[in-house]
């Protein structure tokens, strides 16, 4: 066993002055047990923790790092930004690049608005569906994670899931009352909901690809259902691509499908590692935020310069304005390695004889320790938890960080390469062996 003493101290003074010892409850690790490592530095596809191990990382500070850690040019044009300052509250030209880039490459995108997060990001685009149809009502999807906005955090994923109160405690049930969920991946029940409630329902909200509970993807004619029930309805159709948007193609996953939704929220990679969220959509919409509009949203640091010259930084190096979406070199080599460690992985399953259900959209993935395919949340739950636990702990001694959650996505980055995912999938199938 490693030995982890310097983590396993700071963990022990965390939990003295940070609720749980940490600033977000997954990386508690209480869903994996043991003690969270603690980071030293992290460079390209790695990080190191403060007993000196070194880690190949698949969580990339939960998918914003696509260009991995720490990559030279980000890092230069945040301390050239930080040397004009560190935030203006006055308007700058670094906001107006970023929103430029946003507008000319996510195709539902004609404005967009800048704040700090994705939960602000889809706190705001909620508000402003509610707002500009009149109605209050929101269908959002089982296993859909939209930030910890009150009305979202029904039925959602990511650290919500493995803590066993989906329906966090202090959210008042007027709330959530006006929050209808349902199955991902089925049309029937959606066809219920705008049945039941006509006139009433302002937007579905939805992670288009959904990677806050593992990792599934939208079956076949399922997003076209929706963009024309929706406008059928004069309900918005909200794209959550907080995770997805400039991830699973320079579009998002709009572009992959070929989908306009009305608004699509944004986040992570757009921020380049630092604090960012956005919404976005037909200006028309757009328009009924303030100041133009009656939709109050406001951020002391929104538009952050250092945040904005990192994820500038961030979309210029990933081509998105240089090449058309299909001939993006860097999106195309990212799903090669996807490709390629999708092909390890299972391989490796199916030598040790593990049921394995392994989804994957570009260089996004999920892994399910279950004999069935997962489309939805309860899919999802079949996943053996203890046998991710085992399999999660034999990675990370193994040197690979994944997510310290059967319920979460693993990211690739351009930092990763041919070497790392070749010894990633040796190591996984050393300890599948075991698991
Ligand atoms: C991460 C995430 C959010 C929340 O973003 P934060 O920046 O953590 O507030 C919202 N929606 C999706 C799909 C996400 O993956």
């Amino acid at each position: 066993m490693k030995a982890r003493t310097g983590s396993e101290q700071w963990f022990a003074i965390a939990q003295r002055y940070l609720v749980g010892g940490v600033n977000s409850p997954v990386r508690a690790f209480r869903a994996v047990g043991g003690t969270p490592f603690f980071v030293e530095r992290a460079e390209g596809c790695r990080v190191w923790d403060v007993d000196g191990h070194a880690y190949i990382d698949y969580v990339l500070t939960w998918g914003p790092a696509i260009l991995g850690h720490a990559h030279p040019r980000v890092v230069r044009e945040v301390q050239a930004a930080a040397a004009r300052g560190t935030s203006f509250g006055i308007p700058h030209p670094g906001e107006v690049r970023l929103a430029e880039v946003v507008c000319r490459c996510v195709p539902s995108i004609e404005k967009v608005r800048l704040c700090n997060s994705g939960t602000e990001a889809c706190m705001t685009a909620v508000r402003l569906a509610r707002g500009f149809t009149g109605r209050d009502k929101i269908i959002k999807f089982a296993g859909c994670y939209h930030g910890h906005v009150d009305s979202l955090l029904v039925k959602a994923g990511s650290g919500a899931l493995t803590f066993g109160h989906p329906d966090s405690a202090g959210i008042p049930q007027d709330f959530a009352r006006h929050t209808i969920v349902l199955p991902y991946n089925e049309t029937e029940p959606v066809k219920s909901a705008f049945a039941a409630h006509p006139g009433q329902i302002a937007a579905i909200i939805l992670e288009p690809v959904a990677g806050n509970a593992g990792l599934f993807v939208p079956k076949p004619g399922w997003l076209e259902f929706l963009r024309e029930i929706t406008a059928r309805e004069g309900a918005l159709l909200i794209f959550d691509e907080v995770m997805t948007g400039f991830r699973v193609a320079p579009g998002g996953a709009q572009q992959r499908y070929g989908i306009r939704p009305d608004l699509t929220t944004l986040g992570k990679v757009i921020g380049g590692g630092l604090p960012v969220g956005a919404v976005g959509g037909r200006a028309e919409i757009m328009d009924y935020l303030a100041p133009t509009g009656p939709v109050y949203q406001a951020g002391t640091l929104s538009g952050n310069p250092l945040a904005t010259a990192a994820g500038l930084a961030t979309l210029e190096e990933l081509g998105v304005v240089a090449h058309r979406p299909e001939d993006n070199p860097v999106y195309r080599r990212l799903e090669e390695l996807g490709a390629a460690l999708e092909q390890g992985l299972r391989e490796a399953a199916r030598s040790a004889g593990v049921a394995l259900t392994l989804n994957r959209c570009g260089s996004m993935f999920g892994l399910y320790f279950t004999d069935r395919p997962v489309w939805n949340l309860d899919d999802a739950m079949t996943s053996d938890r203890e046998r991710f636990r085992r399999f999660f702990h034999g990675m990370l001694e193994a040197g690979v960080y994944l997510a310290p959650s059967p319920f979460e996505a693993g990211f690739l980055s351009t930092a990763h390469g041919e070497a790392e995912v070749e010894s990633t999938v040796r190591a996984a199938a050393e300890v599948l062996r075991r698991v």
